[in-house]
């Protein structure tokens, strides 16, 4: 059973934000909660609203619909957290996250109307002998701000009203900035952390489908422990018409990903009578392998002999996807690498619309090492 259910009960208070002149944008900075920038200019910072569906701890069932896949055999888990780091503090209602099990996704700060969960240096235990150990790690904002008011006697169903049409409001702001800077220290701490944290077999399945989800491609993974199913997820509109998708966080087991791609696709094609010329193909690693694999040369006869390309993104690319607020569109954007094209930088500055403060061949997370 999941940590987030295993808590006692929690009663929730949910509140509105109602502020005096109409909210404009929400704009994102790391350090500090979000900005709710109103029309005559004031600014308010982004507070937990106690929301009784607790956009930040799970999804809603309807957002784990694909419209391209709807009968494929799912993992329903609703968890947004990927290592279950955010749980229900049962006294206050708001959500506590556990700064030792956060990897800094970014899922659930995408996720919060109101730009109350942000990224802060924090201690983070366990303490080494040689000192105290910072890290970047997600924390929710529960001061409370002039304009944040529970929710008064009202009937049932007009509470769930406003608390629609307010996280409604919110959640159509537009979004600037970014929840936090990417740079080498952070993304060394993030990959070990991944790297050594204990988590369930599913994690990097359940990691991979909400870092789709959250950049706007719908993702449906395969049931822990289903051996009957090859690929490891299928993926549908709005971001693409339809995909399918080979997860492998291992240096080793990525190398077999082209071929195990094939495979799926043959299976999509014969079996579920996809349409293949149409399907998105995409790997995700944590890094692009090294250029001297036969990674690149598969993929490459994949390309040459039938005509279908296969995007490779890494995790830490879709970590600054979601940062950024960075939806995709693969109808209109190619992640494609082989043994000419040896780098996703610039697909990825494409998306962002600026430079990425990255080393070259950092990890390969953005191109191989040299
Ligand atoms: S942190 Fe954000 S999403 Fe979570 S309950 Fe509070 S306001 Fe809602
Ligand atoms: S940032 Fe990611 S790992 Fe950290 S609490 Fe949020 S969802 Fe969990």
């Amino acid at each position: 059973m999941s940590r987030i259910f295993k808590q006692k009960e929690v009663i929730i208070k949910p509140k509105l934000f109602c502020p005096d002149s109409p909210p404009t944008k929400i704009v994102y900075n790391q350090n500090e909660p979000a900005k709710i920038i109103l029309e005559n200019n004031e600014v308010v910072w982004g507070s937990c609203l106690n929301c009784p569906d607790t956009p930040c701890l799970k999804y809603q069932e309807d957002e784990l619909k694909n419209d391209a896949f709807p009968l494929f055999p799912q993992d329903n888990t609703l968890n947004v957290c990927p290592t279950e780091a955010i749980t229900l503090d049962a006294d206050s209602g708001s959500p506590t996250i556990d700064p030792s099990r956060c990897i800094a996704c970014g899922i659930c700060v995408s996720r919060c109307p109101s730009g109350a969960i942000y990224f802060k240096e924090q201690v983070v235990p366990p303490f080494s002998l040689s000192g105290k150990r910072e890290e970047t790690v997600a924390i929710v904002n529960t001061e409370s701000n002039k304009y944040i008011r529970e929710i008064e006697h009202d009937n049932q169903h007009d509470i769930l009203n406003k608390l629609d049409s307010n996280k409604k409001l919110l959640k159509s702001l537009p979004r600037e900035g970014a929840f936090v800077q990417e740079t080498d220290e952070l993304f060394r701490n993030i990959y070990s952390k991944i790297t050594n944290i204990s988590v369930d077999a599913q994690f990097p399945n359940l990691l991979t489908r909400n870092l789709l989800i959250q950049t706007g491609i719908s993702c449906s993974i395969r049931r822990k422990g289903d051996v009957n199913l090859r690929m490891d997820a299928v993926l549908g509109p709005p971001g693409t018409s339809s995909g399918v998708l080979e997860v492998e966080l291992a240096p080793i087991g990525i190398l077999d990903s082209p071929r195990n791609m094939l495979d799926n696709i043959a299976v999509l094609h014969s079996r579920y009578n996809t349409d293949t010329k149409n399907l998105t193909p995409l790997i995700v690693s944590m890094s692009l392998p090294n250029s001297r694999t036969e990674y690149y040369r598969v993929i490459n006869d994949i390309n040459n002999v039938l005509n279908i390309k296969i995007n490779t993104l890494t995790i830490g690319a879709f970590f600054i996807f979601v940062w950024n607020n960075v939806l995709l569109n693969f109808n209109k954007s190619s992640f494609y690498v082989d043994s000419e094209q040896l780098s996703i930088r610039d697909y990825v500055i494409k998306e962002l619309g600026r430079e990425i403060n990255l080393s070259e061949g950092f990890y390969s997370i953005l191109e191989t090492e040299k």
